[in-house]
Protein backbone atom coordinates (compact mmCIF):
# COMPACT_ATOMS: atom_id res chain seq x y z
CA UNK A 1 0.00 0.00 0.00
CA UNK A 2 1.20 3.42 -0.79
CA UNK A 3 0.09 6.82 0.73
CA UNK A 4 -0.63 9.10 -1.44
CA UNK A 5 -1.34 13.16 -1.28
CA UNK A 6 -3.81 13.42 -4.17
CA UNK A 7 -4.64 16.95 -5.18
CA UNK A 8 -8.13 17.11 -7.67
CA UNK A 9 -7.48 19.72 -9.79
CA UNK A 10 -11.00 19.83 -11.79
CA UNK A 11 -13.91 21.44 -10.18
CA UNK A 12 -15.29 17.58 -10.39
CA UNK A 13 -15.15 14.54 -8.20
CA UNK A 14 -12.68 12.52 -9.83
CA UNK A 15 -12.71 8.63 -9.10
CA UNK A 16 -9.34 6.78 -9.43
CA UNK A 17 -8.00 3.75 -7.89
CA UNK A 18 -11.68 3.37 -6.12
CA UNK A 19 -10.91 6.35 -4.44
CA UNK A 20 -12.81 9.40 -5.15
CA UNK A 21 -11.12 12.48 -4.26
CA UNK A 22 -13.50 15.54 -4.00
CA UNK A 23 -12.85 18.54 -6.57
CA UNK A 24 -10.17 21.17 -5.70
CA UNK A 25 -9.35 19.60 -2.87
CA UNK A 26 -5.83 17.36 -1.44
CA UNK A 27 -6.69 14.09 -0.30
CA UNK A 28 -4.30 11.66 1.75
CA UNK A 29 -4.96 8.25 0.87
CA UNK A 30 -3.43 4.10 0.61
CA UNK A 31 -3.94 3.12 -2.83
CA UNK A 32 -2.51 -0.20 -3.83
CA UNK A 33 -0.26 -0.41 -6.82
CA UNK A 34 -2.58 -0.44 -8.97
CA UNK A 35 -4.63 2.60 -8.11
CA UNK A 36 -1.11 4.23 -7.43
CA UNK A 37 -0.69 3.56 -11.03
CA UNK A 38 -4.45 5.12 -11.95
CA UNK A 39 -3.76 8.29 -9.80
CA UNK A 40 -0.72 8.68 -11.53
CA UNK A 41 -2.00 8.25 -14.78
CA UNK A 42 -4.76 10.48 -14.51
CA UNK A 43 -3.94 14.25 -15.50
CA UNK A 44 -6.43 15.50 -13.47
CA UNK A 45 -4.97 14.41 -10.47
CA UNK A 46 -1.55 15.88 -8.90
CA UNK A 47 -0.29 13.01 -7.09
CA UNK A 48 2.70 12.92 -4.41
CA UNK A 49 3.87 10.08 -2.53
CA UNK A 50 3.78 10.47 0.76
CA UNK A 51 6.79 8.07 2.34
CA UNK A 52 6.12 7.41 6.72
CA UNK A 53 9.36 8.41 8.31
CA UNK A 54 11.63 5.56 9.00
CA UNK A 55 10.11 3.34 6.56
CA UNK A 56 11.58 3.58 3.18
CA UNK A 57 12.35 0.26 1.95
CA UNK A 58 12.22 0.71 -1.72
CA UNK A 59 14.56 4.20 -1.96
CA UNK A 60 17.35 2.14 -0.24
CA UNK A 61 18.37 -1.05 -1.94
CA UNK A 62 21.04 -2.94 -0.96
CA UNK A 63 24.51 -2.23 -1.58
CA UNK A 64 26.28 -4.72 -3.25
CA UNK A 65 29.79 -5.57 -1.68
CA UNK A 66 32.25 -5.11 -4.43
CA UNK A 67 34.68 -8.16 -5.16
CA UNK A 68 38.14 -5.98 -5.14
CA UNK A 69 40.28 -8.71 -7.33
CA UNK A 70 43.95 -7.19 -7.26
CA UNK A 71 45.55 -7.82 -10.42
CA UNK A 72 47.17 -10.88 -10.55
CA UNK A 73 51.40 -10.13 -11.74
CA UNK A 74 52.39 -13.17 -13.02
CA UNK A 75 55.76 -13.90 -11.14
CA UNK A 76 58.76 -13.39 -14.09
CA UNK A 77 62.19 -14.89 -13.26
CA UNK A 78 64.88 -12.35 -13.19
CA UNK A 79 66.19 -11.29 -16.20
CA UNK A 80 68.93 -13.25 -17.10
CA UNK A 81 72.33 -11.04 -17.30
CA UNK A 82 73.80 -12.90 -19.61
CA UNK A 83 72.39 -12.50 -23.08
CA UNK A 84 75.04 -14.39 -24.78
CA UNK A 85 75.06 -18.30 -24.26
CA UNK A 86 78.08 -20.26 -24.73
CA UNK A 87 78.09 -21.64 -27.81
CA UNK A 88 78.80 -24.83 -26.18
CA UNK A 89 74.83 -24.99 -25.42
CA UNK A 90 73.53 -24.59 -28.35
CA UNK A 91 75.94 -25.95 -30.64
CA UNK A 92 75.75 -29.50 -28.94
CA UNK A 93 78.70 -31.82 -30.78
CA UNK A 94 76.91 -34.58 -32.50
CA UNK A 95 78.12 -37.87 -31.04
CA UNK A 96 78.46 -40.58 -32.97
CA UNK A 97 75.80 -42.88 -32.94
CA UNK A 98 77.68 -45.56 -32.31
CA UNK A 99 81.00 -45.04 -29.70
CA UNK A 100 83.49 -47.61 -29.05
CA UNK A 101 85.23 -47.42 -26.27
CA UNK A 102 88.53 -49.31 -25.03
CA UNK A 103 87.27 -51.40 -22.07
CA UNK A 104 91.11 -50.75 -20.75
CA UNK A 105 91.90 -47.44 -21.13
CA UNK A 106 90.37 -44.32 -21.59
CA UNK A 107 90.26 -44.45 -26.01
CA UNK A 108 87.34 -43.92 -28.00
CA UNK A 109 86.69 -44.31 -31.28
CA UNK A 110 83.37 -44.64 -33.21
CA UNK A 111 85.15 -47.33 -35.27
CA UNK A 112 85.05 -50.66 -34.44
CA UNK A 113 87.61 -51.83 -36.68
CA UNK A 114 90.08 -49.00 -34.95
CA UNK A 115 89.17 -49.86 -31.33
CA UNK A 116 90.20 -53.39 -32.24
CA UNK A 117 93.05 -51.91 -33.49
CA UNK A 118 93.62 -50.24 -30.57
CA UNK A 119 93.16 -53.07 -28.23
CA UNK A 120 95.43 -55.38 -30.38
CA UNK A 121 98.28 -53.03 -30.52
CA UNK A 122 98.03 -51.66 -26.97
CA UNK A 123 95.76 -54.38 -24.90
CA UNK A 124 97.41 -57.65 -26.41
CA UNK A 125 95.99 -59.67 -23.29
CA UNK A 126 92.63 -58.05 -23.55
CA UNK A 127 92.38 -58.64 -27.09
CA UNK A 128 93.37 -62.16 -26.95
CA UNK A 129 90.17 -62.31 -23.62
CA UNK A 130 87.74 -60.96 -26.41
CA UNK A 131 88.62 -63.06 -29.08
CA UNK A 132 88.18 -66.20 -26.76
CA UNK A 133 84.78 -64.85 -25.64
ZN1 LIG B 1 92.99 -48.93 -24.68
Amino acid sequence: MHQVSVTNLTRQVVVRGGRAFPPLSTTTAFVGKSGMKEIQACIYLKSRLVEPEGNTPQAVEPIEPIEVVPPVEPVEPPEPTETVKEPTETDDPVESEQEYACPVCDYKTDNKRGLQAHIRQRHPAEYERLRSE
